[in-house]
């Protein structure tokens, strides 16, 4: 599975020469119904021959030949493996070459031929992804995953052994009873409470940014009041869970709806908070020119484009400046430019290597209608003056 330090490499990823060029090659399996292996086949060799048509434009046709050679030899084989999705990042001429894995949750099947790799499908799939956690915790047990993307991974468990449970001749069941009932809340809390320490812990370690706790109603009422206060700051949501009973996929698939309802309501939050920051000329800016110019000066948080977003823009070959207005020298330095088809293949590796978080807007009309890309910002460089500190908290 594709960690982040990969998705970094492939963000600082640049052709530089003349000659290179960086193929980005999606596979998304069809469902069985949809279309046979042979038409696979046949649809991706279509898209080597239009991407060998392309690199021939370019006049980098020798470079990339081999690397569509083996990309279509790969799609030949690919039979047989087909829950799967994958992307393969290759420049020849480097000596490049990367293959990952994906969920099966690509739009389509797809080839790029471009001086950088193009990382939008990737960045939809992964752009929002936390750190995630999902915990299952009853009265007796905790169990500990971690999930990524659809890869689930059991990491160490709590377990406590229950109270031997003492017979008839106990004494009186009226005093005794209610001894042993003490025992078992007393067991239950300390357990409770390791698990609440083990969350702090793992939070303050950077194993985890979110979690989802799969944990039956009445002992989440107890464990809850004990999570630490910056450990609840990170829940996503919660769902019910037999610990010992459920399995990966159920636990996955609880956890999976979790995450993508708070996505969901992030993405409307930020929506509605970006909107209103820009409309007040406040930390947020719409539109392609004030987005570019906020990135440019470091300002961007948190980037949101709409996902049929696409524009063209000139990049500066010696300053990297980008314009959305397509004019031959730069404003800034005065060299040379380059036309990008679109922006985003520029805009997106800037954001994975700078940490800025990106989400994909999508059906969202008064987003459209004001550019259909904004960014949130940590400051505003034209209002801080100074005075930076008070802006970020
Ligand atoms: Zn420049």
């Amino acid at each position: 599975m594709i960690t982040r330090e990969d998705i970094r490499e492939l963000a600082q990823f640049q052709s530089n020469g003349d000659k290179n060029c960086a193929l980005s090659f999606y596979f998304e399996p069809a469902t069985p119904q949809n279309k046979s292996h042979r038409a696979e086949t046949i649809l991706v060799k279509e898209l080597v021959r239009n991407a060998a048509r392309e690199a021939e434009k370019i006049g980098r046709n020798g470079y990339a030949r081999a690397d569509l050679d083996r990309i279509l030899a790969l799609a030949e084989n690919l039979h047989g493996n087909q829950a799967r999705a994958k992307a393969v990042f290759a420049c020849g001429a480097r000596n490049f070459w990367r293959e990952f894995d994906l969920p099966a949750q690509l739009p389509v099947t797809q080839l790029f031929v471009n001086q950088r790799f193009h990382l939008k499908p990737l960045a939809v799939l992964l752009g929002a992804q936390p750190r995630l956690w999902v915990a299952l915790v009853d009265r007796q047990k905790a169990r500990f995953f971690e999930l990524r993307l659809d890869e689930l991974n059991e990491r160490e468990g709590l377990f406590r052994t229950p109270p031997a449970r003492q017979g008839r001749s106990d004494g009186f069941a009226g005093y005794d009873g209610g001894h042993a009932q003490r025992r078992v809340n007393d067991d239950v809390l300390h357990h409770f409470k390791d698990v609440a320490g083990h969350l702090q812990n793992a939070l303050e370690k950077g194993f985890f940014e979110k979690l989802i706790i799969g944990c039956h109603d009445t002992p989440w009422h107890e464990l809850e009041s004990l999570l630490h206060p910056y450990v609840r700051k990170r829940l996503l949501g919660r769902f019910s869970a037999d610990v010992g009973k459920m399995t990966n996929d159920h636990i996955r698939e609880q956890a999976g709806q979790v995450l993508h309802e708070a996505l969901d309501r992030r993405r409307h939050e930020l929506v509605k908070e970006v909107l209103d920051q820009a409309k007040s000329n406040s930390r947020g800016v719409t539109g392609l020119r004030r987005v570019l110019r906020s990135l440019e000066l470091g300002e961007v948080q948190t980037l949101l484009i709409g996902e049929n977003f696409s524009h063209a823009a000139v990049e500066c070959t010696g300053c990297g400046h980008l314009d959305g207005h397509l004019v031959r020298h730069c404003p800034a330095c005065g060299r040379e430019t380059r036309e990008v088809a679109d922006v985003c293949d520029t805009i997106i590796p800037v954001a994975i290597r700078r940490d800025i978080e990106l989400f994909y807007v999508k059906d969202d009309p008064e987003f459209d209608s004001a550019g259909n890309i904004a960014a949130l910002l940590r400051f505003r460089a034209d209002q801080s003056k100074g005075n930076v500190s008070s802006a970020v908290s």
